[in-house]
């Protein structure tokens, strides 16, 4: 099963380690063409405008449109950002997950922080959530399922089919559970599909 890392900008490197260590061999994602034949896409967190500027001078934006459409897609923080519909302001994205995000929610960076969450699927106890400038979802649309709240209630975690979003990093506690969950939708989607990707 090959996953994809796109990794234009951001923490991409922590996202393959955790591949790497959970036997998947990732592969960086940085031009169109290596898209083709992924079970899986994540896209990681950084800095969503630059993302968003980065995808479009690399003719990216299309083709991960595309390619949403047919393999399990997981956005994490700014990944989040970059997926969602309606972000509030004018930047690119993907516009693939039917949400209204709210960037920023809890300030900058020195309000960063960390909570225990209970996410939906994911058994074994809290899952220690890293909050590094995150983004809240303040709106989901009728195919969007809440995975995790926050104990004042805001989302934080959503799946829409095959599309998973999170606004923390599970990429850097070394908690695999969440990237153990991902790799098994990239399964299964292959499973019902046939073959990998497009
Ligand atoms: N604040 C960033 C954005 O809106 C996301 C931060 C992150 O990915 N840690 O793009």
């Amino acid at each position: 099963m090959k996953i994809g890392v796109l990794a234009l900008q951001g923490d991409f490197q922590e996202h393959c380690s955790v591949l790497q260590e959970l036997g998947v061999e990732p592969r960086e994602v940085r031009l169109p063409a290596q898209l083709r034949g992924l079970s899986g896409l994540i896209i990681p967190g950084g800095e969503s405008t630059t993302l968003g500027k980065l995808a479009t001078t690399y003719g990216l934006l299309d083709p991960l449109r595309v390619v949403s459409r047919s393999i399990p897609v997981w956005g994490t923080c700014a990944g989040l950002v970059f997926m969602a519909k309606n972000v509030g302001i004018d930047q690119s994205v993907l516009g693939i997950m039917d949400m209204v995000v709210q960037r920023n929610a809890f300030g900058r960076q020195v309000d960063s922080f960390e909570e225990d969450l209970e996410i939906k699927g994911i058994e074994g106890g809290p899952f220690h959530g890293i909050f590094i400038r995150a983004p809240v979802i303040t709106e989901i649309g009728q195919g969007v399922n809440v995975l995790c709240r926050l104990g004042d209630g805001r989302i934080v975690a959503v799946r829409q089919d095959r599309l998973l979003a999170t606004s923390f990093h599970p990429e850097l506690t070394g908690d695999y559970r969440l990237h153990k969950y991902f790799l098994q939708l990239a399964d299964a989607d292959e499973q019902i599909q046939g073959s990998p990707g497009i």
